[in-house]
């Protein structure tokens, strides 16, 4: 059996619970321990692949096909490991759980409560992933803030685990704000002790207290916390705005979080963090050599969290590359015939996003014609993949209505089209192709120099597909089908024959982009917008050297 962390949230909301979790699991795996984490939300979808990105930023998926929170994406970036279905419970799920089996009658005729039967179901839950003796410990976040009504089944069921498992077994990390007053020039310790005290009216004690802050704790602020929220001096930690995520767990090691975690849980032997890699990574990502200007055309782009695990990827890739990558928002709604080449001009790339419905479609593929003309390298992503193809259709091989029956249920030329499964699908919820799909990619390819491997295995969140059908038409043109699913022949990679860099995904390569793993789509890419960069910056200079004294 695992040993178990909880990790709750006080003050507000985006303190970033995810990204202390992660830090404190990667740590923990640095010292040689295996590490999951799990999260709990407390809403009633059963899972956020309902949820549109204004809501919950973006739906991260996994291997096995889950629609999950954003936050297992850090997980995931941050330890290196897949995470699953298991990985993310909503209280939709532990609901519909609870309910199925009353109708199953398995309660033989008792009143179904919150307290025990739902909160039963969360323990269960929350044990699941440790039993199986894959795992030295589990983290679980709560999402939510302590004090909200709807996460007190979830604060229960971790009381009553503090309660029934082994002192040495069971934790509790509690994260919260310290405020700076401008106009007192001080920072305020009294909103962390209410949320304290509130956690512990609700029966839990925290064992260690994170603190969020802009300014330096002094040792008089840390010792008011630890005695006015009980706990001992050296559990006050401070988590000082970092100026990248990635710098975060080696600001829990300067303050000695997982040593307190080891000691608390009573786990010995535990070897020096090995952080070789992660270390590597940071020093290549803060001293890079050359700067890009990758463009993002996206609907979502005012959005921090929609797009969060391209950014985050182009960060690795950027660090891979010893290059700074500066993505520039462009807004594809806004994207016209008319101001495409005053809003792309400058950049070395452009990455057109994935996504879904109409709003702002026609900026995407005035977006890829842009690139595919100017030889300026190209990356789309699933929806940015299908929309290559619609531009290709039309621009080059003259189907001017060709589209999307998404968009276009009527278009003579739908060469994105619903598959047959798809047609008959009614329910919005999970019925996507979601999750890992093989993939044989074609020899002689940029696919295949990319990925360096006749299969490989990536992740989908679609309906639509490329439409067969015209299959010959394209490549006969010149656009091609370089990745295929091996068994239904889906197309899921196409490039351009004569282009220094032109491919589109129907997958998403972003979910599988880690620290100590970036993903070579995206690291192939930059490396083609920065060889773009150095190539305008040669046609400069040689302009200017023609240019007569
Ligand atoms: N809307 C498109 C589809 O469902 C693309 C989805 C996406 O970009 N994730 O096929």
């Amino acid at each position: 059996m695992a040993k178990f962390i909880f990790v709750t949230g006080g003050v507000t909301s985006s303190l970033g619970k995810g990204i202390i979790a992660a830090s404190l699991a990667k740590l923990l795996q640095a010292r040689g321990l295996t590490v999951t984490i799990q999260k709990f939300d407390p809403y009633l979808n059963v899972d956020p692949g309902t949820l549109n990105p204004y809501e919950h930023g973006e739906c991260y998926v996994t291997d096995d096909g889950a629609e999950t929170d954003l936050d297992l994406g850090h997980y995931e970036r941050f330890l290196n490991t897949p995470t699953s279905q298991a990985n993310n419970v909503t209280t939709g799920r532990i609901y519909q759980t609870v309910i199925n089996r009353e109708r199953e009658g398995d309660y033989l005729g008792k009143t179904v409560q919150v307290v025990p039967h739902i909160t039963d179901e969360i323990k269960r839950r929350m044990l699941l992933l440790g039993e199986a003796g894959n795992f030295d410990i589990v983290i679980t976040e709560l999402g939510g803030t302590v004090g909200d009504i709807e996460s007190l089944p979830f604060v229960e069921a971790v009381r009553q685990l503090q309660w029934e498992l082994p002192e040495e077994d069971c934790m509790v990390v509690h994260l919260t704000l310290i405020p700076y007053l401008k106009a007192a020039k001080e920072l305020k310790t009294k909103p962390t002790q209410h949320s304290v005290r509130m956690l512990s009216q609700e029966g839990v004690h925290p064992d260690v207290i994170v603190c969020r802050t802009e300014h330096s704790l002094s040792d008089e602020i840390r010792r008011k916390v630890a005695l006015f929220c009980n706990v001992k001096p050296n559990a006050v930690i401070e988590a000082l705005d970092a100026s990248t995520i990635y710098e975060v767990p080696l600001k829990m090691l300067q303050e000695g979080l997982d040593v307190i975690v080891l000691k608390q849980l009573q786990i010995n032997g535990y070897s020096a963090p090995e952080l070789t890699k992660w270390r590597g990574f940071l020093d290549k990502l803060n001293y890079p050599k050359s700067r890009v200007k990758i463009g993002l055309i996206g609907k979502y782009i005012e959005l921090q969290d929609a797009y969060k695990s391209i950014l985050e990827s182009f960060i690795h890739a950027g660090a891979m590359n010893q290059c700074k990558v500066q993505i520039v928002n462009v807004h594809s709604e806004f994207l016209t015939n008319e101001n495409v080449n005053e809003k792309l001009r400058e950049l070395d790339g452009l990455l057109v996003a994935p996504g879904f419905g109409a709003r702002g479609v026609d900026g995407k593929i005035i977006a890829v014609k842009y690139a595919r003309e100017n030889k300026m390298p190209f990356f789309g992503i699933c929806l940015g993949m299908q929309m290559a193809v619609i531009e290709y259709a039309r621009n080059v091989l003259g189907w001017s209505d060709a589209h999307s029956t998404e968009m276009n249920s009527t278009t003579s030329k739908p060469v994105i089209a619903l598959m047959e499964e798809q047609k008959k699908v009614k329910k919005k919820g999970g019925t996507m192709r979601l999750g890992a799909y093989p993939c044989e990619i074609a020899l002689n390819t940029l696919a295949y120099k990319i990925y360096d491997s006749e299969l490989i295995s990536e992740r989908h969140r679609h309906r639509w597909e490329f439409n067969n059908n015209y299959l010959n038409d394209f490549e006969n043109a010149g656009l091609l089908a370089s990745g295929r699913n091996p068994e239904s022949k889906l197309v899921e990679i196409v490039e351009l024959k004569g282009h220094p860099f032109f491919i589109g995904v129907q997958y998403h390569p972003e979910l599988k982009s880690t620290v100590e793993n970036p993903h070579p789509l995206f690291v192939n890419f930059v490396k083609a917008a920065s060889s773009n960069a150095d190539l305008k910056i040669g046609m400069q200079i040689s302009k200017s050297e023609t240019i007569p004294s």
